[in-house]
């Protein structure tokens, strides 16, 4: 059974493509009455045209430390932001005073810099026959850079800046084959909040 993954914001009612830092899904506990967010999937920059942004990721600042009790933070250009280390799931969880939250595992922090792949789309649904005509393509393998994918979309100015690459990418055989739309793209760690992962993937706690 192929789920139809698309979603559009609460905010301003266009994609949301789930890219690690500049969308989330709002549940309704983090939204405080008021707060200018709804629950449901949004950008990051829509919280942030609206002046929700921060006061969003502070209704979730307790939910991380309760959950994720293994952190170090620190502030980058303004911004608080808190490494939470979750050691059974190889995973770390990256609060930012600015809403840009993520989720990454351990593994991406080997060798240069950190790079997440995300998939968008299993082939098959709207959403991605949506993408592929973004990239102009749906030839298996093909790299498009992201940034033209975004503009296609008509989404430049909700993600900003956004250098990287979709693919359409086959995996597997058999039961296990995903012919999925698949993003590659950087993701920006300060050097304080990169050497606090190293930290906390190295220290026996
Ligand atoms: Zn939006």
């Amino acid at each position: 059974m192929i789920h139809d993954t698309a979603s559009r914001c609460t905010l301003c009612d266009r994609l949301v493509l789930g890219l690690a830092g500049h969308d989330w899904t709002v549940l309704p506990w983090m939204v405080e009455s008021g707060s200018g967010a709804l629950p449901g999937p949004c950008h990051v920059t829509c919280l942030a045209d609206r002046e929700c942004a921060s006061a969003w990721a502070e209704s979730v600042e307790a939910y991380h430390c309760k959950r994720w009790p293994l952190w170090l933070a620190g502030v980058d250009a303004g911004v608080r932001w808190r490494l939470h280390s979750s050691r059974s799931a190889r995973q770390f969880h990256l609060w930012r005073s600015d809403g840009r939250l993520s989720s990454f595992p351990y593994d991406v922090l080997h060798g240069g810099p950190v790079s997440l792949t995300t998939d968008l789309a299993e082939i098959g649904t709207a959403h991605a026959a949506t993408l592929l005509a973004a990239m102009g393509t749906d030839a298996d393998g093909v790299r498009v850079p992201l940034a033209y994918v975004i503009t296609a979309l008509d989404l430049h100015d909700r993600y900003p800046r956004l250098t990287g690459t979709v693919t359409r990418d086959l995996r597997g055989d058999g039961l296990d084959a995903a012919d999925v739309v698949t993003a590659r793209h950087p993701l920006p760690l300060p050097p304080a909040c990169r050497r606090a992962a190293d930290r906390l993937m190295r220290t026996p706690w």
